[in-house]
């Protein structure tokens, strides 16, 4: 009789090796909501192109440990 406890824990996560920060700013979206008020064919409605995220110029990250502000 023999009993084998197999356990797999696949703990598997990526580091990168610069330091950078997701932007606090767009989520690293690299965009903003932006929302703006229009009439398309008569019809109010609101559309969210969005911007470019003004603090990480799209990036979507902070290049190194940056704190919330
Ligand atoms: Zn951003």
């Amino acid at each position: 009789m023999s009993e084998s406890d197999d356990e797999d824990e696949g703990a598997e996560f990526e580091v990168s090796e610069e330091a950078h920060t997701i932007c606090h700013l767009c989520g690293g979206a690299g965009f903003i909501a932006n929302p703006v008020q229009a009439v398309i064919g008569d019809v109010p409605r609101t559309i969210d192109n969005g911007r470019p995220c003004p603090a990480c110029d799209q990036d979507g990250f902070l290049v190194g440990l940056v704190p919330p502000v």
